[in-house]
């Protein structure tokens, strides 16, 4: 029986940025964006898995500049500055902006961009990274342009950084640093970040001793060929096109759920007696053994 925390109540939160990262390496290489990262959507559990969950605002990316994306995406302390700026077009680089936002929240025990609207939270990205160059907001709305630059020029306080905790070492803020990008197209991939020196040491450790991919041997340890595989080929949406009925929906998620518990995978488990789940149930106002049955 698993219970799960979400990621701010839980004591064991060290181990987040990479293992989020690592979900969002995967779920990007499907091509899907899940646009609403935050610290209530990670999941912790006793083992210090965690689990990226609420996809209701998640879609599969859009490789065509020129489709207009929805901008009623994100928490607002956890959007990135392109939403902000009332960009038409976005990328997976969104969710990175969320993942940097949690991993500072977690080093400073606070919110790190908390505003009250969505233009103060525009202001305080900017008091912290400076003022963007006219590049950086190419793709934004002219009205977020002109705040921008009607503004005092502002310059980078990103050593700002360090105070946060005494766990914020130079790579964690170099990390930090490179997930808060202004511009989308600079900022870190999830791949690269994993590469990254500051959690290049943990995943190594992790590999050394807790994962089920490696094993030793006699002559030394014999690492997987890829620590965080991903998904090929990507998501394909078009078997939703024969969903008609409840039934049908529930009927399918219990088959992914079988599939997944055949491989090396955690299992999805839900504790009954948790008080999240007690509360979820009396909000559908739906009877508990009727909520999981799939038959
Ligand atoms: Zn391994």
């Amino acid at each position: 029986m698993l219970i799960h925390h979400s990621l701010t109540d839980s004591p064991r939160a060290a181990s987040s940025p990479a293992s989020s990262i690592h979900g969002l390496k995967y779920l990007h290489s499907a091509g899907i964006l899940h646009r609403d990262i935050k610290p209530g959507n990670l999941l912790v559990n006793s083992n210090c898995v965690l689990k990226i969950c609420d996809f209701g605002l998640a879609r599969v990316e859009e490789l065509d500049e020129s489709r207009h994306m929805t901008q009623e995406v994100v928490t607002q302390y956890y959007r990135a500055p392109e939403i902000l700026m009332g960009s038409r077009h976005y990328s997976n680089a969104i969710d990175i902006w969320s993942v940097g936002c949690i991993f500072a929240e977690l080093l400073g025990r606070r919110i790190l961009f908390q505003a009250q609207s969505p233009i103060q939270q525009l202001d305080l990205i900017t008091d912290l990274l400076g003022t963007p160059s006219l590049e950086a907001m190419r793709t934004a709305c002219e009205g977020a342009k002109a705040h921008i630059l009607r503004g005092p020029h502002k310059q980078p306080s990103l050593p700002v950084l360090y105070t946060l905790s005494s766990q914020a070492t130079h790579e964690a803020v170099h990390l930090l640093c490179r997930m808060l990008v202004f511009d989308p197209s600079k900022r870190i991939s999830a791949k690269d970040a994993l590469a990254h020196p500051y959690l290049d040491e943990g995943r190594l450790r992790y590999h050394t001793c807790m994962c089920k991919c490696c094993f030793s041997t006699s002559t030394g340890r014999v690492y997987t060929s890829d620590f965080e595989p991903i998904t090929n080929p990507k998501f394909d949406d078009t078997f939703e096109k024969n969903l008609s009925s409840v039934r049908q929906v529930k009927e399918i998620i219990h088959q992914f759920i079988l599939e997944q518990q055949k491989g090396n995978r955690v299992p999805l488990c839900i504790n009954p007696q948790s008080a999240a789940f007690k509360s979820f149930i009396r909000l559908l106002r739906i009877n508990p053994t009727e909520a999981f049955q799939f038959t």
